[in-house]
């Protein structure tokens, strides 16, 4: 069996900077002899959430009934109500919003004085909440999520819209999504597309079309609930080829050493040092 990697796979921009922004946390934490909280999963990786966890983050979804300290807003960034209730509440946020997160999450707010917001991605995605509960002047904003094509429906009279994707949402389906919304200009409507999926998102799966093509199966590394490790899952077998999603070394399966060139590829969340385990544990022989 011949291992290929694909060359683009493991840790986004936003999820490494997060994570040196949560262990930072930590240790400001531990000098000031306060507790050190995430504000839910930091990430899709239970592996990496369970060392934090080791470390002393405990995982909290809302100020109530804790300790106050100092709590880490993960990459796919929170909701304006609930930064606010953390901070009259007296904590003290350790904002790891992405960049490119943020900058969309500020945009909706600018467009939502003259624009109805779609939100094209995951239900209750954090990433797709963040952005249905931005507040204008504290009051929620007119917002709809598209989940799939037939969310999209038709445009209401007199109405403009801007659209904002998840950014690590399925490149295809936006695509056809946009298509749909395109057609609304045809009618005279204002159809604003105000951000695109996530470049690292796109050259991940670009990766691993040209991955998939080269081999007989492929592994994808990544925590079950991670939306875009999932979607690297289907992608593949989209293609007709085989594939797995496993989170680590057990779930290996003879299958896997079975294929002559056997692919490996992760998500945005998962770990070098787990692919590497995983690699290393596909290559010991049985
Ligand atoms: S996918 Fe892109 S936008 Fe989303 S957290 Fe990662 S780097 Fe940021």
């Amino acid at each position: 069996m011949k291992i290929v990697m694909s060359h683009t796979m493991g840790y986004c921009k936003g999820v490494s900077r997060a994570l040196d922004m949560a262990q930072n946390a930590i240790e400001d934490a531990r000098r000031a002899g306060l507790p050190v909280y995430s504000l839910g999963k930091l990430i899709h990786n239970k592996q990496v959430c369970n060392r934090f966890a080791q470390e002393g983050m405990t995982e909290i979804s809302g100020p109530e009934g804790h300790e106050k300290g100092l709590v880490v807003i993960r990459a796919h960034g929170v909701g304006d109500a609930l930064r606010s209730d953390f901070l009259d509440a007296g904590y003290h946020i350790v904002d790891a919003t992405c960049p490119v997160v943020k900058r969309n999450l500020l945009h909706i707010g600018r467009y939502a004085c003259t624009h109805t917001i779609l939100v094209v991605g995951h239900n209750k995605h954090p990433e797709s909440t963040a952005m249905l509960e931005v507040l204008l002047d504290g009051k929620p904003i007119t917002t709809k999520l598209v989940t799939a094509l037939d969310d999209v429906g038709e445009p209401e009279d007199g109405v403009a819209y801007a659209v904002f994707v998840q950014t690590t949402f399925d490149q295809s389906l936006w695509a056809q999504i946009k298509d749909v919304l395109i057609s609304w200009r045809r009618k005279g409507v204002e159809v604003v597309f105000a951000n695109e999926v996530c470049p690292s998102s796109v050259n991940r799966r670009t990766a691993l079309i040209e991955l998939a093509r080269q081999c007989d199966g492929v592994v994808v590394i990544g925590g079950k609930d991670s939306a875009n490790t999932r979607a690297l899952y289907s992608m593949v077998i989209e293609m007709g080829r085989k594939a797995w999603h496993i989170e680590d070394e057990s779930e290996i399966v003879d299958e896997m050493r079975q294929c002559a060139i056997l692919g490996i590829t992760a998500g945005a969340s998962t770990p070098h040092s787990l692919v590497e385990n995983i690699v290393d544990a596909l290559q010991q022989e049985k």
